[in-house]
């Protein structure tokens, strides 16, 4: 197969590379001739970090727990490698903002990928954002300085992206007239993994049946959190920001087969929808080629052959964390933050197995309830709303019996 080309050359990095994301992403550089990779970072990951960099020759790699740059240096200059190694936050944000880099993936998951996530927004990269917590935590900090940097910000969540697609062709963040005949965004959803589970069992619901999702093949943290249905709670949020819709204007519709990644109602009764399989290189590529396209190896749809798609309503009994998202929309200012830093503290503690499945929902609702929300009218304050949540949270955890 002859290799894609880019209409105009561009160097990417990614942050995140080595997570289910970035390596979406890299299986897609892959078959671009003229889309090079400036860096690459990892958490803790060495050797996949190591065999991305001999593979695709950035020029840095970062990884972000310094202790273990010393490994990483040695590694590479045994293979004798030309890829610089830096270290820590500082290099996160040199990768996301140096003059060499065109697109940035911000693909770190949680609030560790905030600042570089910022970073890039505020040196006017084409931006793809895979990192919605950085999103919800900041919201309009977040917009406004990719509008005052000239940043171009694409939505890689594939049900933003979808209806990112459905819109008239701006970039999210930034609205249109168009935009004054939305009726209402509708944000599908799976369902994971737990969607006919008898409520009964849901006490007994392990980490590794929280991530077997049916559909998607994800990092961790989401796929607890599409377990949950906090995935979609986010994304609530996420919408509501990167669309400037109120929280009125947005649904969500259960569909099981995730063959529709979401739909764009129109005050004329026009709906549109995107459609795909579901693989995340769709609305990676659609994003990095943006406003071109370029070819995928994702599989074909072969509607046919697929078996009938279901649309239901959410039963927010079974999915408590959704309710909370559409709260924190509505509530907004630092809402959204504490949730968010509840549910990521919740979330690795039931991965560590420190926390029961119900816990998760049930922490996420303490903290919300205890910690009023103000305005989000700086970082210092959206990051010490962060810091009150996952302190607060921590306490509830340690003293809850499982
Ligand atoms: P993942 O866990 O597979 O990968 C996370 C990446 O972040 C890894 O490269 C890891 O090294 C890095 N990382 C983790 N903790 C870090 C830290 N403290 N400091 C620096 N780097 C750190 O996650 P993923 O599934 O690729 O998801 C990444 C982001 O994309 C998340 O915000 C997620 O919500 C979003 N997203 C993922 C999917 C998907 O299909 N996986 C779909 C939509 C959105
Ligand atoms: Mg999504």
């Amino acid at each position: 197969m002859s290799l894609m080309r880019l209409d105009k050359a561009a160097s990417l990095s990614i942050l995140g590379a080595t997570g289910s994301i970035g390596q979406s992403t890299l299986a897609i550089v892959r078959e671009v001739e003229n889309l090079s990779v400036f860096a690459l970072s990892a958490n803790t990951n060495v050797q996949a970090l190591l065999a991305q960099c001999l593979e695709f020759k950035p020029r840095y790699a970062v990884i972000c727990d310094r202790g273990f740059g010393p490994e990483l240096s040695a590694a590479l200059a045994e293979q004798g490698s030309a890829t610089e190694v830096l270290v820590g936050e500082e290099g996160l944000a040199e990768i996301a903002s140096a003059p060499g880099v065109d697109i940035v993936m911000a693909a770190i998951v949680g609030a560790a990928g905030l600042d570089s996530t910022l970073a890039a927004a505020g040196a006017g990269k084409k931006l793809l954002l895979a990192n919605k917590e950085a999103l919800v935590m900041t919201g309009e900090l977040l917009l406004t300085a990719a509008r005052e940097s000239g940043a171009t910000l694409l939505p890689v969540d594939s049900e933003h992206n979808a209806i990112f697609q459905c819109l008239p062709t701006v970039s999210a963040g930034i609205s249109d007239e168009q935009f004054r005949h939305v009726d209402k965004l509708v944000l599908t959803a799976s369902g994971g993994p737990f969607l006919r589970t008898p409520l009964g069992e849901f006490s007994e619901i392990t980490p590794a049946e929280a991530c077997a999702h049916p559909v998607w093949s994800m990092g961790s943290k989401i796929s607890v959190d599409s377990a949950t249905m906090m995935n979609k709670g986010l994304e609530y949020i996420e919408a509501c920001q990167l669309f400037g819709l109120p929280p009125e204007q947005l649904e969500v519709i259960i569909h099981p087969q995730s063959i529709v990644h979401s739909f764009v109602h129109y005050n004329d009764g026009s709906v549109l929808a995107q459609m795909a399989s579901p693989d995340m290189r769709v609305p990676i590529a659609h994003c990095l080629a943006w406003p071109q396209r370029i070819q995928t190896q994702a599989p074909r749809l072969n509607l046919q052959s697929q078996p009938a798609l279901e649309f239901l309503a959410p039963d927010l009994e079974r999915f408590p964390c959704l309710s909370l998202g559409i709260e924190a929309a509505k509530a907004g200012g630092t809402a959204p933050a504490l949730l968010n830093a509840a549910n990521e503290e919740a979330v690795a503690a039931f991965l560590d197995e420190r926390l029961d499945y119900l816990g998760i929902a049930e922490i996420n609702a303490e903290v919300m309830a205890q910690i009023p929300c103000e305005p989000a009218s700086s970082l210092a304050i959206i990051r010490d709303a962060d810091a009150q949540a996952r302190k607060l949270a921590n306490l509830l955890i340690s003293n809850r019996i499982i």
